[in-house]
């Protein structure tokens, strides 16, 4: 136990007994069971061919007969195919980086954002925010889904929002000084580098810096950068996960206990399978990460793979909330990379280079992390034309391709066009990524 005092948003309904959160889970799952086989061709389809009626799914433990959901479900039926309620009824997209050149959109009724909200509110409660506090908001604002979480729970406890989006360092620290922030909401890459920025520029933490706590997440982290991140800032650093699919971050979030992550039970229900098999796997064991999302009515995600890894435990927590908590994301089951936050896939960058006169399908893609900041080179052979001709079409080669990453996969990489025939042959499965980050 960490002897910290705990504060609880919700507590009738995040310290709900066992057997009353099952009732609402069972009651909310039937209900939005119905509403996607009612309003989602495409999920009506796939319970038919399971011979699955939704009238079968009356309880949590009917889950396992549903038919799961992807990531590829939301490239095939992009960008409105997926809603559950008339068009009308969507006040707000946000986005993310799907497997190719198009973004994956979720559609929020009035409903979906304020249950968002009201999971961040809880989010920011459990690290320690009230309506004294005055929380900087350092994710980006836009399709993104961190900026508006973290302003929308911080708005509804009545918190001082200072919405400064991501990036600008010096602005961001001078503004953290001058209005007082006393929590953070970033990246945990960001976090370190404004951390040791602070630190370059002689500032006390405590003294200078006022901040308390922060949440951090939208990228995998370490024990060992929670530590680092503490000490620099001198803060409670706290983990918090989500994902657009299920609405954005608050999904899941540390209290000051830092064991484990608790999740919102009411509004999603969680599963960890085996990735290959699909069965349902117990507590403790890790997995494949599924969440069913039982009280969203826009675009309602059942049983979606989250290609996440990790367990869950129901064990008490000394904070007395009641729900069950997730581990860490220790891996992925499928190649996604999370560069600069920006989830990225290897598929989205061999269909670049495919496409590209004078180069060959040998690529290899090297991450690294330099001053706490990802960084993407992206290493592809010359076919032996290209390799012949003049060094000036070889640069436009080069800036072709970076100008077209940028474009497709929303982030910035350092091309470099290796010779012909230079680059490893592999045989079975080519191994094209190295991921040099020590997290
Ligand atoms: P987000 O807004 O949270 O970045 P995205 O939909 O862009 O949402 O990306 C979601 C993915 O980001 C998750 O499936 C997971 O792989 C990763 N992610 C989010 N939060 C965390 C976290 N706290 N720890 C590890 N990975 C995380
Ligand atoms: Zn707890």
């Amino acid at each position: 136990m960490s002897g910290k005092k705990h504060l609880i948003y919700n507590p009738e309904k995040e310290c709900m007994s066992r057997d009353e959160m099952h009732a609402w889970q069972s009651a909310k799952l039937a209900e939005t069971v119905r509403r996607e086989y009612e309003n989602v061709p495409m999920y009506r389809a796939r319970m038919d061919a399971k011979g699955v009626k939704p009238e079968d799914i009356r309880t949590v433990e009917d889950l396992k007969y549903l038919p799961f959901m992807e990531k590829t479900d939301l490239r095939d039926y992009y960008p409105f195919d997926l809603l559950a309620s008339p068009r009308s009824e969507i006040v707000r997209i946000h986005g993310s980086s799907g497997t190719t050149g198009k973004p994956i959109v979720s559609g929020y009724t009035r409903n979906d954002v304020d249950v968002w909200s009201e999971m961040m509110a809880r989010t920011l409660t459990a690290a320690g925010c009230t309506k004294d506090d005055v929380v900087q908001v350092a994710y980006g604002f836009g399709l993104f889904t961190g900026g508006f979480g973290a302003y929308q729970g911080a708005d509804k406890i009545g918190a001082m929002v200072v919405p400064m989006s991501s990036g600008n360092t010096q602005r961001q620290i001078m503004m953290m000084q001058d209005l007082g922030a006393t929590m953070l909401c970033c990246t945990p890459s960001y976090a370190t580098y404004l951390g040791e920025t602070i630190r370059e520029m002689g500032l006390a933490p405590g003294k200078d810096i006022k901040l308390k706590a922060g949440c951090f997440g939208a990228e995998p982290w370490s024990e060992a950068m929670r530590v680092r991140i503490e000490e620099l800032l001198g803060i409670d650093a706290c983990d918090i996960y989500g994902l657009t699919e299920l609405g954005g971050p608050g999904v899941a979030f540390n209290c000051l206990e830092k064991d484990g992550m608790h999740i919102n039970e009411d509004h999603v229900i969680a599963e960890i399978i085996d990735p290959a098999t699909g069965e349902q796997l117990p507590y403790g064991e890790k997995g494949e990460l599924v969440f069913t999302s039982i009280t969203k009515t826009g675009m309602p995600m059942l049983r979606y793979r989250t290609h996440d890894i990790c367990s869950l435990t129901d064990k008490p927590c000394a904070c007395g909330r009641s729900t069950i908590r997730m581990s860490r994301i220790t891996g992925r089951t499928d190649d996604m990379l999370i560069i600069r936050g920006v989830n990225v896939f290897p598929s989205q960058i061999e269909t670049v280079l495919v496409k590209t006169q004078g180069v060959a399908p040998h690529y290899m893609l090297v991450v690294d992390r330099v001053n706490n900041s990802d960084t993407l080179e992206v290493q592809v052979e010359m076919t032996e034309e290209m390799f012949s001709d003049t060094v000036g079409q070889i640069e436009n080669v080069r800036r072709y391709i970076t100008e077209q990453i940028k474009s497709v996969v929303g982030i910035s990489a350092k091309v470099t066009l290796n010779a012909p025939k230079s680059m490893p042959r592999s045989e079975g499965k080519a191994k094209r990524i190295i991921d040099n980050r020590k997290l």
